[in-house]
């Protein structure tokens, strides 16, 4: 019996492109490997059996593992699956010293597998390891960094450079710039301060003039840099004791390439135990021998018509590039390459689900009018636009596949909640997923009341039965065992026709029985796992996902490419503006009374507490600390409420559910935690420190305020802000319109900040983050060229291509 182990090699190899979020099989990596071991049970030839073994014990509790372990594991499993045979470190070195050798009596034998490294020395796809001078510490430490391959070498790009190309003689150094000298060591010497530091002075001298060099608790370097030797030194120049000096500067023997210091410096994201040095000199080891072996995926005439510098040279420029320029272009290239990566990708996903065939609805006009005309309120024009938009897209016989764009409060929720009475209409059924409990819980209630309402407002009979006699099924994670099997099986047996709940409606196990209408309430992209995954519930459901994130054409058009676009760009009339105040620092006790004023006037507040970074971990303790000055200091006879992303989900809704009650005042919170809650009273929103947020941020929150009739207060405090957050504060005080903040936003910070956060659910981007916008618009039309072309990238010079954009998106895996 011989084990599935192409199988497990794909999935793991398609696991680690996707940055090992474990979404590469449905239930997760551990569910399928617990099939597969069960598969290979019976397994006994010792050779098999033992790597079984070894694998399941690598990958074992995968979920539970931290993303380091994780690409360990897999690493691990890749190597030990593809070499098929265990073998110790000491024949893997053998075997690379007589490449030869191996070459040719394997090669007699099975001709066909020549590709495999093992038979002729690394390639671009082997292990790091493998590299001269790369054990298994420095393998391990590169894994962190994501870094597994010869190629992950290449494509591991620096962050930043530092300019070191000017090259200048000692006498004319000037205080405070950046330089690089060449001279010898004329003297060495350590000392130890009175704090106990060991100073390390080194005089250099280049004819011109002396200059001395300090590092600090380096002694070893003493070893070094002996007198006579002659070096190339670069950093800043400092002035101790009025004299010049240049402190901790990076230091290398003269050579005559130069790689350390006379150039533009490559500055590599850092790992512990990865120093700097060392990681400049494999990149530069590596792309010497290897950046001429990287296949050029983009074909040459689409390189000449757009202007692009060639595969190799960028990988080369990129990382030791001779000139600013030059670096340009390098950029522009692997940019450009990313972005069509991303195009092809999404348009190639856009085709594959408009080939699936879907049941076509009937929409019933009359019962869509009379949901309409009985609401409390008249739809706006943008929302019966997309209505319409949206029943267009029922009836048809492939699944829609739609993004619904609208600014918070532009009144998304009823324009879905018609399409699922659509759907239930036609004797299917419609689910409604959002990302948290507190979401859903909203939605259910929303979904409730407006049907009960416009059930008792229609004046026709059946409508009315009809809009009451919708059942409403309710699940999330956190439902009692015994709750959830109810809930679930009236799903199955179709009780429910509209269920509303988290996106563990996908995870549980639901079956529906008829699922027609999926809709996504969706604060980042919902990836093709999940697609797939959601795909299974039903016969390819029309899929509808809102965002309540404005963003900016351009870019929706790339990321959201694959779905179809709506926009609801129009608040509902009579919305008061909310009056939006950026206030300085000497303002904020007046800040403090106002929000007491409106506490007073019998309205509620939130209060989030500045950004530190994007973890939990950090943020959480700094909201509890500003909790309880607030509540000590500032607020004693108010009622705080506290919201942090490290509660226990239970935790967050009670305090929701207390906030929304009126027993809390005030509500205090990170910015990592959404808020995405509907509490009608609260009409003042104190930002802290909100200069380091950006517009879009900003406006979000500004949305939690003035969902009720009185006026509402958006109140933004910043210490220094520096010249961009002052350009942000300015511009969101005047700006109420989140799609114009958005085209500012990416004005002002560039595709970076959006690419940068999981809001684009991309794969791990590489340089486009940091990329210019309008590459975006010339990539979209070289990708519907080249589909137009050969839609399939079927033809020989675009094959490299569609390799690439299958491993981008994890495609090399069997989704469905
Ligand atoms: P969002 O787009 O943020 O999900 P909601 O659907 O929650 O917005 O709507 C926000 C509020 O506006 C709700 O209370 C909803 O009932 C109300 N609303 C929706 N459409 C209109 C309209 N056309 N006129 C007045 N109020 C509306
Ligand atoms: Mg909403």
């Amino acid at each position: 019996m011989n084990a599935d182990f192409d199988k497990l090699i794909r999935i793991l190899e398609a696991e680690r492109a996707d940055s090992y979020r474990d979404r590469m099989v449905i239930g997760g990596l551990d569910q399928f490997l617990n099939v597969w071991l069960g598969a290979n049970q019976a397994i006994s030839e010792p050779t098999t059996r033992n790597l079984v073994d070894r694998v399941a014990t690598l990958l074992r509790e995968y979920a539970q593992k931290s993303v380091s372990d994780r690409a360990y594991a897999v690493q691990e499993s890749l190597e030990a699956l593809r070499i098929r045979e265990p073998k110790s470190n000491a024949d893997r070195q053998r075997r690379l010293v007589q490449p030869s050798l191996r070459t040719r009596t394997e090669g007699a034998v099975q001709p066909g597998k020549s590709k495999h490294r093992e038979q002729s020395g690394p390639t671009l796809q082997s292990p790091v390891s493998l590299l001269p001078g790369t054990g298994t510490a420095l393998a391990r430490r590169l894994g962190r960094l994501g870094v597994h391959t010869i190629e992950d070498v290449l494509y591991f790009f620096p962050r930043r450079y530092d300019d070191f190309s000017h090259l200048k003689t000692i006498d004319r150094l000037w205080y405070g710039e950046e330089a690089t000298i060449v001279g010898v060591v004329q003297e060495a010497r350590t000392q130890q301060t009175r704090r106990g530091i060991r100073l390390i002075r080194v005089v250099i001298g280049d004819g011109t003039g002396l200059i001395e060099a300090v590092w600090f608790n380096q002694p070893y370097l003493l070893r070094r840099l002996t007198p006579g030797r002659r070096l190339v030194l670069s950093g800043k120049v400092e002035q101790y004791l009025g004299r010049l000096t240049l402190q901790s500067p990076q230091w290398e023997p003269w050579k005559d390439e130069l790689l350390h210091t006379a150039r533009l410096v490559p500055v590599y994201p850092l790992t512990e135990g990865l120093s700097a040095r060392r990681l400049r000199t494999l990149a530069k080891s590596v792309v010497e021998r290897w950046a001429s072996s990287v296949g050029d995926s983009l074909p040459s005439p689409l390189r000449q018509s757009y202007n692009l510098i060639d595969a190799s040279t960028a990988i080369r420029q990129i990382h030791f590039p001779d000139d600013a320029d030059t670096l340009a272009k390098a950029r522009r290239r692997l940019c450009f390459e990313e972005f069509l990566l991303i195009q092809l990708g999404v348009l190639r996903q856009r085709d594959v689900w408009r080939q699936q065939p879907s049941r076509p609805m009937v929409v019933d006009r009359a019962m869509v009018e009379a949901f309409v005309s009985a609401l409390p309120f008249t739809l706006t024009t943008a929302q019966r636009r997309v209505l319409q938009e949206i029943s267009a897209d029922l009836q048809q016989s492939y699944p829609m596949s739609r993004l619904l764009q609208g600014d918070v409060g532009s009144g998304k929720t009823v324009v879905a909640l018609a399409a699922m009475l659509i759907a239930v209409a036609n004797g299917m059924q419609a689910v409604i997923m959002a990302p948290t409990e507190i979401l859903a819980e909203q939605h259910f209630r929303t979904v409730t009341t407006m049907l009960q309402e416009v059930g008792q407002r229609v004046r026709d009979a059946t409508d009315a039965d009809f809009f009451s006699g919708v059942q409403i099924g309710w699940l999330t994670g956190s439902l009692g065992q015994a709750d959830k099997e109810e809930q679930r099986r009236q799903i199955a047996a179709g009780e429910v026709g509209i269920v509303v709940g988290t996106h563990a409606l996908i995870q549980e196990g639901v079956i529906f029985r008829d699922l027609g209408l999926a809709i996504v309430d969706e604060q980042h992209r919902f990836g093709v796992a999940q697609r797939a995954a959601l795909r299974q519930k039903g016969y390819n459901p029309h899929m509808l996902v809102m965002s309540a994130t404005p963003i900016p054409r351009t870019l929706a058009l790339t990321v959201y490419g694959d779905l179809d676009l709506s926009v609801i760009d129009e608040l509902p009339p009579h919305r008061p503006r909310i009056i939006t105040k950026w206030l300085a620092p000497a303002e904020r006790e007046q800040a403090y009374a106002f929000l007491r004023a409106q506490v007073q006037k019998g309205r509620q507040a939130f209060v989030i507490c500045p950004l530190i970074e994007e973890s939990e971990r950090v943020e959480a303790p700094a909201a509890v600390n500003e909790h309880h000055r607030l509540q000590d200091k500032v607020f004693p006879d108010l009622r705080l409420g506290l919201l942090h992303g490290r509660m226990p989900s239970a935790d967050k809704e009670q305090v929701m559910t207390r906030f929304r009650a009126r027993d809390y005042d005030v509500l205090v919170t990170t910015p990592v935690v959404e808020v995405g809650i509907d509490v009608p009273n609260a009409t003042v929103m104190l930002v802290e420190g909100a200069d380091r947020f950006g517009l879009a941020q900003l406006h979000q929150f500004r949305g939690r305020v003035g969902r009720g009739r009185d006026q509402s207060y958006c109140l933004l405090l910043a210490d220094s802000p520096s010249l961009g957050g002052e350009q942000r504060l300015k511009i969101i005080e005047e700006t109420q319109d989140g799609f114009v903040l958005a085209e500012e936003d990416l004005r002002l910070r560039g595709p970076g900040e959006f690419f940068g956060t999981r809001q684009s659910g991309l794969p791990d981007l590489k340089v486009a983050k940091s990329g210019d916008v309008r590459i975006l618009e010339e990539v979209r039309q070289a990708a519907q060229d080249l589909i137009g072309q050969d839609p399939g990238l079927a033809q020989p010079g675009h094959q490299l291509l569609a390799q690439k954009v299958r491993k981008f998106w994890g495609l090399e895996t069997d989704l469905s």
